[in-house]
Order: C-alpha cells, then sequence, then structure tokens
C-alpha cells in the first residue's frame, strides 16, 4: 500500500532511476559525475512526470497515407525554484525542448525559518501551460510549497512538482498545502537530521552540482 498521500508518485524502484541515484548519492562523486547523474536523472522522470499531459488530436500525412493521432494538447513551462533547481533543467529540456522557463528565487529567513521571495519571473498565459516545479530536494517542504503558491497565483491550472530527493516531512508540508498537485520524487528518503539535510539524501544538491563546496 502506498504510504503517501494520492498526490506523490515515488519513481525509485525504477532500475535506471536507482541506479542514477546510487551514483550520485556516493560522496566520492566529482562535480561532473554528480551533475551528469542529475541531468540522466531528470531526463529519465520526465517521461512519467508528463505521462498525463493533456493530448489533442490533429491529422497528419505520412509518406503513406492520412491518420488522426494525439499531440501535446498545451505548451510546457519549466521553473526551477534558484538555485539547485536549475541543475533539473536541461535534462527535462532534452524531453520538453519546447518548453519555455520561468524562475523562483527563495531564500531562508534564518530568524523565521521560512522561504522568503527575492526573484520571480514566469511566462505569460500561464494558465493554458502543463507547468513543472523543479527542485531536487523536498526537505521541510516549505519552499516547494511557497514556490507553488505563487505559480497559483500568477495562474496556474495544469502544476505538477518534481524533485529528486523527498523527506517524508517535505511531502506532508507539500501535500497538506496543494493537495491537487502531483508531486513526483525519484526517491523518498528516511527524514530530516537536526539541520535539516535529507538522510540519508546526497548533501547539499546545489553546491554539489556547481562545485562550491
Ligand atoms: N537542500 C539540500 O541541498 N540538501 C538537503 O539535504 C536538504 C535541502
Amino acid at each position: 500500500m502506498n504510504q503517501f498521500p494520492d498526490n506523490v508518485t515515488d519513481l525509485g524502484s525504477h532500475p535506471l532511476i536507482a541506479d542514477r541515484m546510487a551514483r550520485i548519492r556516493n560522496e566520492n562523486a566529482t562535480t561532473e559525475e554528480f551533475r551528469q547523474g542529475v541531468h540522466d536523472l531528470s531526463q529519465l522522470m520526465a517521461f512519467e512526470v508528463t505521462r498525463d499531459f493533456s493530448t489533442e488530436t490533429t491529422a497528419v500525412v505520412t509518406p503513406l497515407e492520412s491518420m488522426t493521432t494525439p499531440v501535446l494538447a498545451r505548451p510546457s513551462v519549466l521553473v526551477p525554484i534558484l538555485r539547485a533547481g536549475l541543475g533539473m533543467l536541461n535534462g527535462f529540456l532534452q524531453v520538453l525542448r519546447e518548453a519555455r522557463v520561468g524562475h523562483i528565487g527563495l531564500f531562508r529567513n534564518e530568524e523565521t525559518l521560512r522561504p522568503e521571495s527575492y526573484y520571480q519571473k514566469l511566462p505569460e498565459n500561464l494558465g493554458e501551460c502543463e507547468v513543472i516545479l523543479l527542485d531536487p530536494m523536498l526537505a521541510t517542504g516549505h519552499s516547494g510549497a511557497e514556490a507553488a503558491k505563487q505559480i497559483r497565483a500568477a495562474g496556474a491550472q495544469h502544476l505538477r512538482f518534481a524533485c529528486l530527493v523527498a523527506a517524508p516531512e517535505g511531502i506532508e508540508h507539500f501535500s497538506a498545502a496543494h493537495p491537487d498537485v502531483p508531486l513526483f520524487a525519484a526517491t523518498v528518503d528516511r527524514g530530516l537530521n537536526e539541520v535539516g539535510y535529507i538522510v540519508p539524501g546526497l548533501g547539499d544538491a546545489g553546491d554539489r552540482y556547481f562545485g562550491t563546496l
């Protein structure tokens, strides 16, 4: 039985996803290896994250005959949360080459421990689009929930969230705030440590991806 809310999909049982996840968890992975693993995982996830994108029927003439066939009904928009979410962008763009890209910048207020916004740039007409929010680590879930709130306030009607590693605490917080937003994780870990890192996790995803450790 799935122990998570209905909006959650854990993709960790896929052998390729499990293998690539093991590579980026390894503390000895170089920046290059970590980056490649994040790209691979994001690209692999994109197939499942987009599985229920709306389609419409169109007519196509092949070299042999005419047919009708499904195509994507809505434009795609990817929204990485700065900075670590940028790591997932290339993998998703490999699959959704036509997507437009918005950005949301959040930092943690060290007094309130809550995310505060420092940047937002989103494409027009979000309501017509399939929007995928990207952030590799769903730890407390506060940043993800705040970003989803901003995207919905900007008009998004068809939003989903993709992360690489989710903590149960983050799943609970995000799902309580946005029970109707599908949440996809490449793996779900045990929990958070005393400083809010996911364990066993993979460390600071942004620092490892950008080589700023
Ligand atoms: N952000 C990270 O980069 N890693 C964690 O474990 C938690 C939040």
